[in-house]
């Protein structure tokens, strides 16, 4: 069998199997296996693949097939340009997230070069490790509940911005302290319907939001008035039909200039306040 015909193959499997892009997808796996680019793969179609590497990408291939993202099997992703190792037990970054990226970088320009931002659920680092990178000057600290998130989260860091990012274990805001200028979260919002069709094998904690998706904005929008300072921002993510709930959560608990900002697909993503 020729890499093509083994490509091809795969790609008709998880066509009928997995998401969106099932030629990508193999290509990836493919690549990886035999550890060349994907220009290289291309280049080598026409040669016989081995035994060892067909079988190896069969297994990377039926992984696939039952939804663990591509992200998981390389143990990468690439976020706001960057390249990010992932692992089961942090979320993988999407590009739906860089949004929240551009709206802090859009604050801080605001702000002043210096401002302090801390980046709540912070999974594998990707939103803290990309305003760092960006604002050399700025002060950037971030929290997740699971530490297994945070050693990849500062595997990160040290690989693209070494020695910026402060990093600390906490559920929510509760054992951060210090005030700061801008706060950005990714908490989980998904409700249990929404998780039953997502069998990438993410990490339920990461993901659930509670019975209306709703709940880590509940404890994450009052604690973020106490560690802000005056004028401070809170930069939320949020589901595509959520935006109108944040917003009330966020004027009831004293936030202002209340303002939504959409994503590449023109849905509602971040939901913005000011603390007046
Ligand atoms: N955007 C993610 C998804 O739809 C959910 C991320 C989250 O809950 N924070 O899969």
């Amino acid at each position: 069998m020729t890499i093509r015909e083994a490509t091809l193959q795969a790609a008709a499997q998880l066509r009928e199997t997995a998401g969106d892009t099932p030629l990508l997808d193999a290509t990836l796996l493919l690549a990886e296996v035999l550890e060349v680019s994907r220009e290289q793969l291309i280049a080598a179609y026409p040669e016989e693949i081995s035994p060892e590497a067909w079988n190896a990408f069969r297994r990377l291939v039926d992984e696939r097939s039952r939804g663990v993202p591509v992200a998981y099997l390389l143990g990468r992703k690439e976020f706001y340009g960057l390249e990010f190792a992932v692992s089961r037990e942090v979320l993988v970054p999407r590009p739906d997230s860089e949004l929240i990226v551009e709206v802090a970088l859009e604050l801080i320009a605001r702000i002043g070069p210096a401002a302090r931002l801390h980046d709540c659920c912070t999974g594998s680092g990707c939103i803290a490790v990309a305003v760092a990178w960006a604002v050399p000057q700025a002060q950037v600290s971030a929290s997740d509940l699971s530490t297994a998130a945070l050693r990849i989260a500062q595997h990160n860091a040290e690989r693209h911005t070494p020695g910026r990012i402060r990093f600390q274990r906490s559920d929510y805001l509760q054992d951060i302290g210090g005030s700061f200028d801008v706060i950005t979260a990714n908490p989980p919002y998904l409700t249990p319907a929404e998780i039953e069709v997502l069998a990438s094998g993410e990490p339920r904690e990461a993901l659930y939001g509670g019975a209306d998706g709703l709940a880590a904005y509940r404890r994450l929008i009052p604690e973020a008035v106490d560690k802000l300072s005056v004028n401070g921002y809170l930069v939320l993510e949020g589901g595509r039909e959520q935006h109108a709930e944040i917003a009330a959560l966020l004027r009831e608990a004293g936030f202002a200039e209340v303002s939504c900002h959409r994503d590449l697909g023109g849905a509602p993503r971040v939901t913005v306040g000011r603390l007046g």
